[in-house]
């Protein structure tokens, strides 16, 4: 142990590194202001890649660094909200504008074998130069986080940004292997056996679950992550107690786990929050929104990190031009690949005119809460869920990757909220078709929206001041100085 403390009446000092991955920052980044906002000195740690691209995609009218910015994501954050938030970035090991997506495993090696190597030398600087560090907070998708955190002396603290349902099953691996559920052969029968969870397909577990090969470098680097999150002292969690009641209790008999979602960055409205973290320049969409009536423009956007076979996207292209509605649909450069940055079928965008607009990014959160907003065709990504549950706008689902098929599952069966854009793959033009014009017009779209009311009541009490995602937090703060005191007593 190389971090030597003694007792002192300091401020918790936290060292905070996020997962280099869109989805993964917005909620760390959130998670880092609001322990802040408890009296936490913290220190973020980005990758240049992310830095990079944060920086290169704000511009002064969407980004809201302060005057003086440091080159500190969280300047405006310090000047204006006097947080004691430090930041630095290390680098993952590759070149700082080398196409990560392109290259996704060789993107995946790295983080696994480089990027932890400079991790380390950030913390060592930082602990010898702060004897108040008490924690490390790490993504629990961080294979390395508990092993460099026992070396300096450090709690553990993992940060869960999926769905509990997900981790639950993470984390009863063994039970998926013992009963023939996982792997060449796997049984293709519902799963009913894993505490917390009542049954689940197959084909709901992530995706990584369902496949044949479970030597590849992202299942390694997964079942070291999870091996490595169950060493944690602590897990937050971007859940809500209140819509995971089974699964989060699940994880509690198994280690300290404290559902404290929504994290994404609220102002009033869904405005925009003190620090940016979009890695694509965001489109201002809302004077063409402010051109359509109420609940009438379907908002589609497979996230930040998925791909999507080409023949799928043209068919879902056509199904939304078949329907009628107006939409507005994110297609980012690479979603089908780096090497296709335009994949919609040829005179597409003439043929819907004025009906329909694409950007390649945009600031979801804005888009989700404008009144003409009535729909989000999505990927079921966990933050889209989340920040589309908040809007009450449903959802129609088309899951691509990872977890999605298991957020598949708890918004369109477990909670109401969503229906499926297509019952078997692939999906053909006039399925969409039929589905968009029912969930923006028909008898479906009333009745998710009536169900969507009763779930972000839920989630409004669990963020609301004495609600449950309030109080874990503060429980988790409690414990954790419990835990350093114990610590340093010993
Ligand atoms: N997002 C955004 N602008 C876009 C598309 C997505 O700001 O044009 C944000 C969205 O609000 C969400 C995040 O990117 O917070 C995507 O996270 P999610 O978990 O939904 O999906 P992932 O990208 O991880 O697959």
């Amino acid at each position: 142990m190389e971090n030597q403390h003694t007792p002192n009446k300091c401020k918790p000092h936290a060292i905070l590194i996020a997962l280099p991955l869109q989805g993964h920052i917005i909620p760390s980044v959130q998670l880092a202001l609001t322990l802040a906002s408890k009296g936490f000195s913290i220190t973020f740690i980005n990758t240049e890649n992310i830095h990079h691209q944060i920086t290169q995609s704000s511009s002064p009218s969407n980004v809201s660094m302060g005057e003086d910015a440091d080159n500190s994501i969280f300047a405006h954050a310090r000047q204006s909200l006097e947080l004691d938030i430090e930041y630095l970035t290390v680098s993952d090991g590759l070149p700082i504008e080398w196409d990560r997506s392109l290259n996704h495993d060789m993107w995946v090696g790295a983080t696994m074998y480089c990027f932890p190597a400079h991790v380390e030398m950030a913390v060592a600087k930082i602990v010898k130069s702060r004897p108040s560090v008490t924690c490390l907070i790490a993504d629990c998708y961080s294979p390395w986080a508990s092993k460099l955190a026992r070396k300096y002396g450090l709690l553990h603290v993992g940060l869960w940004t999926e769905a509990a349902v997900v981790l639950d099953v993470y984390f009863h691996l063994h039970l998926l292997r013992e009963n023939g559920h996982l792997g060449p052969g796997a049984r293709k029968d519902e799963i009913d056996y894993i505490p917390g969870i009542k049954s689940i397909k197959p084909t709901d577990l992530t995706s990584y679950l369902q496949e044949e090969d479970l030597t590849t470098i992202c299942h390694q680097s997964i079942f070291a992550q999870i091996d490595d999150a169950k060493k944690a002292d602590f897990i937050l969690s971007n859940n809500i107690q209140e819509l995971e009641a089974q699964p989060i209790s699940a994880l509690q008999a198994q280690i300290p786990f404290y559902a404290i979602g929504p994290l994404f960055q609220t102002g009033p409205g869904f405005s925009k929050g003190p620090v940016a973290t979009s890695l694509w320049a965001e489109s201002s969409c809302l004077d063409w929104l402010d051109t359509k009536p109420l609940g009438s423009v379907l908002y589609v956007s497979f996230g930040s990190y998925a791909h999507i076979g080409k023949e799928e996207l043209v068919a879902i292209a056509n199904g939304i031009k078949l329907s009628g509605v107006n939409f507005l649909w994110v297609i980012r450069p690479d979603m089908v690949s780096s090497d296709e940055p335009d994949p919609l079928p040829v005179g597409f965008r003439d043929e819907v005119g004025e009906r329909g607009m694409i950007v390649s990014w945009t600031r979801q959160t804005e888009v989700l809460s404008h009144r003409a907003v009535g729909g989000f065709l999505t990927h079921c990504g966990w933050n889209s869920t989340l920040e589309s549950i908040h809007c009450e706008v449903p959802l129609l689902c088309f899951p691509l990757l990872t977890d999605q098929f298991t957020n598949r599952k708890l918004i369109v069966e477990d909670w109401g909220v969503g229906c499926n854009l297509c019952d078997e793959r692939p999906v053909t033009e006039k399925e969409v078709s039929r589905k968009v014009q029912d969930l923006m017009g028909g008898s479906m779209g009333c009745k998710l929206k009536s169900k969507m009311k009763q779930v972000k009541e839920v989630v409004d009490n669990a963020m609301a001041k004495g609600g449950s995602s309030q109080r874990n937090v503060d429980t988790f703060v409690d414990n954790l100085k419990v835990a350093w005191d114990a610590r340093l007593a010993s």
